[in-house]
């Protein structure tokens, strides 16, 4: 459902009443995560007939939705999420807003949704951020997430694609996650199933993330942090935790991440760091890995750390695993390896621009 769209202008209309000044300053000191929104969002509309078009930045408001939306009834939804950065001589940067466009893309083939020109797409994010930008958070390390997601909105039950489609961009000033390097995590394995061969899994669509609140409840009741999800066909190898990619560091300098086959999430910080762990002239592979292989690997030491990356936390530690039937197992010292570190402050100097920006992952604004 590739569409050629035109080139779109915006049309914009500033929000009639933003936050006074002093409480949006409160929230921009301490903001959190996902909690506070900015006072614009951006729309495009897409139709059979007209493609994308209407492309507006308004208002932040409510949407209003037919109560036969598609949306709502079969979940046709695809969504992104991406920071804006400050770098050190205080402009602002998104970090390869081009990878998301792509893997939006992606998500909206497997969704039977039209595709966005990626042009279309990193505009969005420009201009919101444009008008935004003073919902850029004053508390160190902050950013301004993006959240650009798409919606069926024809008005039908029967199950077939829908005819008609919102884009929409919104942005939640966002605290530091974590300042100095991120303490290490424990994980729970899971024996609920995240994506099958041949399902959704590579897309990051709602429901997903719907089928995934029960597991990670269950893990945070047993006193955990994470869930990580075991492959749908034999429960044994490992794809990734909720919303974030894992790395294998062993005592030999090789790394390994689990392979793209269809049933976890390309990350973009997954890839990114694939190509500055080989700068470093390490050993990385995309390799199946098993779960009581990583068991084994840990207690006799060939393993010596264990991370997991994503947009939201970079890079964070994997101090403890453990399984509902074999029971815990440590990795290395149970807290942040010196790899993990040190593969965590290369990606985040050069998204903050300390680092030069070899690869052009870093878009100015
Ligand atoms: N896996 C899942 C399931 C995710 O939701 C995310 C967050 N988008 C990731 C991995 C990490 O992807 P990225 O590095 O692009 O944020």
């Amino acid at each position: 459902m590739a569409s050629a769209a035109p080139a779109l202008s915006f049309t914009r209309i500033t929000h009639p009443a933003p936050l006074p000044v002093e409480a949006r300053g409160k929230v921009l000191a301490d903001p959190g995560f996902g909690k506070h929104f900015s006072d614009h969002m951006v729309t495009i509309q897409w139709s059979e007939e007209r493609g994308w078009h209407d492309a507006v930045v308004g208002p932040l408001q409510p949407l209003s939705l037919h109560p036969a939306a598609s949306v709502l009834h079969y979940a046709q939804e695809i969504f992104e999420g991406l920071k804006a950065y400050r770098l050190t001589d205080g402009a602002m940067a998104l970090f390869r807003p081009q990878a998301n466009a792509a893997r939006f893309n992606a998500s909206a083939r497997r969704l039977a949704m039209p595709e966005l020109p990626e042009d279309l797409f990193v505009a969005a994010c420009r201009e919101l951020v444009a008008v935004d930008r003073d919902w850029f958070p004053s508390i160190e390390g902050g950013s301004l997430y993006l959240r650009p997601f798409m919606i069926a909105t024809e008005a039908f039950l029967g199950v077939r694609p829908a005819k008609s489609y919102s884009f929409i961009v919104i942005a939640s000033p966002a605290g530091n996650y974590f300042k100095s390097g991120a303490p290490a995590v424990s994980i729970w394995v899971s024996q609920y199933t995240r994506a099958a061969p041949g399902g959704t899994g590579a897309a990051k669509c709602g429901g997903n993330y719907a089928a995934s609140l029960v597991p990670q409840a269950e893990a945070m009741a047993q006193g955990h942090d994470q869930t990580v999800f075991l492959d749908a066909a034999e429960h044994r190898w490992i794809e990734e935790l909720g919303g974030m990619n894992l790395y294998f560091v062993f005592a030999d300098g090789t790394l390994i991440t689990p392979p793209l086959a269809g049933t976890i999430l390309p990350g973009i910080t997954r890839e990114s760091l694939l190509t500055l762990a080989r700068e470093e002239g390490l050993t990385v592979r995309e390799e199946k890995y098993a779960i009581d292989q990583w068991r084994a690997d840990a207690a006799s030491g060939k393993l010596v750390e264990t991370f997991a990356c994503g947009t939201a936390a970079v890079v964070t530690p994997v101090g403890r695993v453990t399984d509902p039937v074999e029971g815990e197992f440590v990795i290395g010292s149970g807290g942040p390896g010196q790899l993990t570190q040190k593969l965590r402050q290369r990606l985040v100097a050069i998204q903050r621009g300390e680092a030069a920006d070899t690869h052009g992952w870093v878009m100015r604004l």
